[in-house]
């Protein structure tokens, strides 16, 4: 199967709204063992979307669409998908029946404009879609497919799941592996890899940065990926749909043990990170944002270390950890302060982070130096070194 996936909305083409429907549809349908050709963007006018659906209907065997089955003017996919295949529109007084429900059950009336969200192109599958008004639809056609569903990726989601499996798109695609790491840069990894790295019989191993460390992608084949996986083993912190937070917190649950953080240069990253995952509350008691010296003071930083110091240290990092875990009782304090820019502070360059880490051990602490590439990257990069920090303590 060979697929072109578009995303509809003049949003989409200005870059109010980033286009992640596009790249997400496209990751699936390739995990499912399709081949995408082309993803695309296409502005909110009709002449525009048919000319294009036309092209890709000529190419390829399926098309999906996201975005424009909204109510208002401006969403026209149902309107150009019909008319690039010559299909007329039709009125269903079932689907208008559970639209007007959706509305009820919200307690409001429903606008006359959302009645165009009954139609669709004559031949078509509805696809239900329980937590909106805009259904999507499956329209074959000569031995091809378009599956056209709305913007939002709550509400599309499990209409695609749906849609998928109508198309019998339940295979699966290539062999592939992802490692992640923490602490060894690109250069690092290719020293390791070596000969491993890039394109070999039937397999490719690829490398990509994020700022939780380097990703190491291997495609198309198990035994290099297990040669892989021996080489890098040192800094290698999960595998595939694995994050951070998600691992810190499983380990935590698996030990009985609790968590307070206490941050200067994330201001509050770090604990958001930590509350993306489920379950969290069980093992993380709560945090403390200290950006300045008096705040780590009032939480609970001697001012002696802080003027020994400075607030860019290491023993600031582990009295802010020592802080938060006695202020919230819990097990474990974990901590960051640093500099992220744009000027340096206290003789330190940007980039300059500390992690502590105070425990019924006792305390650890670690310093790193990020390329200055941004508040925005320091930020994050910290955060992630902390978790990471975290995670991997004796
Ligand atoms: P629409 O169905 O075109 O009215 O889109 C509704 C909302 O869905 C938009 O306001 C966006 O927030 C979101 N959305 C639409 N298309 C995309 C896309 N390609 N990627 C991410 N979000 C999108
Ligand atoms: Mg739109």
């Amino acid at each position: 199967m060979k697929a072109t996936v578009v995303g509809v909305g003049s949003e989409l083409i200005e870059g109010r709204t980033l286009d992640t429907n596009t790249t997400e549809i496209a990751r699936d349908l390739v995990d499912q063992g399709s081949e995408v050709g082309v993803t695309f963007r296409v502005v909110d006018r009709k002449a525009e979307l048919v000319a294009e659906l036309r092209h890709a209907l000529d190419r390829h065997d399926l098309v999906v669409t996201t975005g424009g089955l909204g109510p208002t003017p401006d969403d026209l996919t149902r309107e150009a998908i019909a008319e690039a295949v010559g299909a007329p529109l039709v009125f269903d007084p079932d689907v208008y029946r559970q639209i007007a429900a959706f509305f009820a059950r919200l307690g409001k009336p429903m606008p006359d404009i959302n009645k165009k969200q009954a139609m669709k192109p004559a031949g078509a599958l509805w696809l239900e879609n329980p937590r909106g008004t805009a259904p999507g639809f499956l329209l074959r056609w000569r031995g091809k497919a378009v599956v056209a569903l709305p913007g939002p990726p709550a509400e599309w989601r499990p209409m695609w799941r749906s849609a998928r499996e109508t198309l019998g798109l339940t295979g699966r695609g290539r062999y592939t592996k992802v490692f992640k790491t923490f602490g060894v840069g690109e250069s690092d990894l290719y020293l390791a890899l070596g000969e491993l790295l890039g394109a070999g019989q039937g397999y490719e191993v690829t490398t990509y940065a994020k700022p939780w460390g380097v990703e190491v992608v291997v495609r198309g084949s198990e035994a290099v990926a297990r040669a892989v996986r021996r080489r890098i083993k040192k800094a290698i912190w999960g595998e595939d749909e694995d994050t951070l937070p998600g691992l810190v917190v499983r380990r935590l649950r698996a030990e009985g043990r609790t968590l307070a953080v206490m941050e200067s240069v994330t201001g509050g990253l770090l604990a958001s990170l930590l509350t993306d995952v489920p379950g969290v509350s069980k093992v993380f008691l709560g945090g403390m944002v200290s950006y300045t010296g008096e705040a780590k003071v009032r939480f609970g930083v001697s001012p002696a270390v802080l003027d020994a110091h400075g607030q860019v240290s290491p023993e600031t990092a582990a009295a802010m950890a020592a802080a938060a875990r006695e202020k919230l009782g819990a097990d474990y304090g974990l901590a960051v302060t640093g500099v992220a820019g744009p000027e340096g502070l206290e003789g330190h360059p940007v980039g300059t982070v500390f992690v502590g880490l105070a425990g019924p051990e006792g305390h650890q602490t670690r310093g790193y130096r990020f390329p200055d590439q941004g508040r925005e990257s320091v930020r994050q990069r910290a955060a992630y070194a902390a978790l990471a920090f975290f995670w991997s303590r004796a």
